[in-house]
């Protein structure tokens, strides 16, 4: 079946068509030019942006891969986590499609969407997988069984996300908003061994209650604390140490306790999404160390983990296999949606 994927659950709106596992088509357009010089999503903005963009982005989606509206065989939309107002614009989108075409509505889960995306990318997902999804609103450990009906929570960050904590990094430094890419791209010209920063959760004390759960407040107040007595004492920040520095301690934090929750539930595949897995030195630690304990690592392409319609038209198109019942056409949005929840 073609399956129509829209996703509005933030700044950008994306639109994809998807039949099985191949990607005909993504379209995304982003309104985060609109948010940087606020330092953080404004969601009327957003709201308003994506109303104006919804219709143009379908018809470039649909005119590119040359496919008729009436070919789609089911619509999927983000009906959770996410902005409100946001992702009420995309549910009210895929309603109105899916009435007047009289197909299928699937309101899917934005975070496993993040994962589903992989299978574009790499094929078919194996039996059973861990997925690590780290983004601007979440860093969550999850054991999937089925993509569309069996994802288990096994730990969370208890304060701030992956992404988030470089943001907030990144505001400190004084770089644009988002942080993330910037601080990305400074640590790569600087030394990551150059200052300790802590590792939260990883100490011996929390192995037992919080070996699945991840925390990035402390690190980041470290980073600020650092920065803090440096300028206190008259002496040039090196910016680029700092970055490589804080952005080491996240990735060792995200890998190493990522693994040993691979080892612990004895899987041998991992995938990684969400837009903080655009990082690269998440990426590159998380290639050395997968390869060295024999686990196989699968990270879609950079475009696939930011946010996009085709994570959605993914998860959409596995729902639609797994023969899940549709969703009704007065489904609401839900902005704090668990992740343990594929579909409604
Ligand atoms: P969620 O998926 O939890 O709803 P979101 O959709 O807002 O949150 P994404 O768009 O998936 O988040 O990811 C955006 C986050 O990824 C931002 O915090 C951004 O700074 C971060 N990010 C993007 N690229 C990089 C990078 N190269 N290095 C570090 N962080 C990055
Ligand atoms: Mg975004
Ligand atoms: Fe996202």
């Amino acid at each position: 079946p073609l399956v129509l994927g829209i996703e509005t659950s933030c700044d950008e709106t994306g639109v994809a068509l998807v039949r099985g596992r191949e990607l005909l088509v993504d379209t995304v357009a982003s309104s985060m030019d609109d948010h940087a010089r606020y330092g953080g999503i404004i969601p009327e903005v957003a709201s308003r942006a994506h109303l104006e963009a919804m219709i143009p982005t379908l018809e470039r989606t649909l005119g590119t891969a040359d496919v008729d509206l009436s070919e789609v065989d089911a619509v999927a939309v983000t009906a959770g986590p996410g902005l409100v107002g946001p992702l009420t614009i995309g549910a009210s989108a895929a309603k109105a499609l899916a009435l007047a075409l009289d197909k299928p509505l699937y309101g899917v889960n934005h975070v496993i969407g993040h994962a589903a995306v992989d299978e574009l990318v790499h094929g078919a997902f194996p039996d059973r997988f861990l997925s690590l999804v780290v983004s601007g609103g979440h860093s969550s450990l999850l054991l999937v069984d089925d993509v569309a009906t069996s994802v288990t929570e096994l730990g969370s960050t208890l304060d701030d996300a992956a992404g988030e904590a470089f943001d907030k990094v990144g505001r400190l430094l004084g770089l644009p908003y988002p942080g993330g890419p910037h601080i990305d791209r400074l640590a790569r010209e600087g030394d990551p061994t150059a200052i300790r920063f802590p590792r939260g959760l990883t100490a011996r004390k929390d192995q037992e209650k919080h070996a699945d759960d991840f925390s990035f407040s402390g690190l980041k107040t470290a980073v600020a604390r650092w920065v803090e007595a440096r300028t206190d004492a008259g002496e040039e920040i090196p910016v680029p140490d700092v970055a490589a520095s804080f952005a080491e301690a996240v990735a060792d934090v995200l890998t190493a306790k990522t693994i040993a929750a691979c080892h612990r539930h004895e899987v041998d595949t991992l995938v990684v999404g969400g837009g903080f897995s655009a990082n690269s030195q998440l990426r590159d630690m998380a290639a050395a160390r997968c390869a060295e304990a024999g686990i196989e690592l699968r990270i879609p392409p950079i475009r696939y983990c930011t946010d996009n319609g085709a994570m959605i038209a993914a998860l959409g198109s596995a729902v639609v296999r797994a023969g899940v019942a549709p969703s009704s056409l007065d489904i609401g949005v839900d902005s704090s949606m668990p992740l343990t929840v594929s579909h409604v």
